[in-house]
């Protein structure tokens, strides 16, 4: 299993900030601002490359999510990035589709 399979299932702990039955969002281990968080597909999908038509649902559901826990954590009204990367140029550490929530102060473009 991927290490955010393993997470997801609760074999690997994390600190998390919302689980249902498709989606969970867990505090990044090492976070690159105040507040980043990060939110994934129990199932396992690569990257957002290999999503399909099949996964308009879920995709849409990943942002309803990332909207609750932004408002949650109150970074909402001041913004907050979301951010997904794709493969190796993109620096994609983990195989497991994730959308990184990252706010609670000014962001620059290359953070
Ligand atoms: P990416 O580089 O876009 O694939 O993002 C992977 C993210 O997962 C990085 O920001 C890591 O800090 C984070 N990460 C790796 N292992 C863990 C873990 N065990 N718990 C929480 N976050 C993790």
């Amino acid at each position: 299993m991927c290490l955010f399979c393993e997470i997801a299932a609760g074999n690997i702990p994390s600190k998390k900030a919302y689980e249902d039955e498709q989606v969970v969002a867990f505090y990044d281990i090492a976070p690159q601002a105040p507040v980043h968080i990060l939110i994934i597909p129990r199932r396992h999908i690569e990257s957002a490359q290999t999503l399909t038509d099949g996964d308009n649902e879920l995709l849409c559901h990943m942002f309803a999510v990332a909207r609750k826990i932004a408002a949650e954590v109150g970074v909402a009204e001041n913004g907050y990035r979301l951010i997904t990367n794709v493969g190796r140029d993109a620096g994609q550490s983990v195989p497991h589709l994730h959308l990184h929530l990252i706010g609670g102060k000014t962001l620059n473009w290359n953070n």
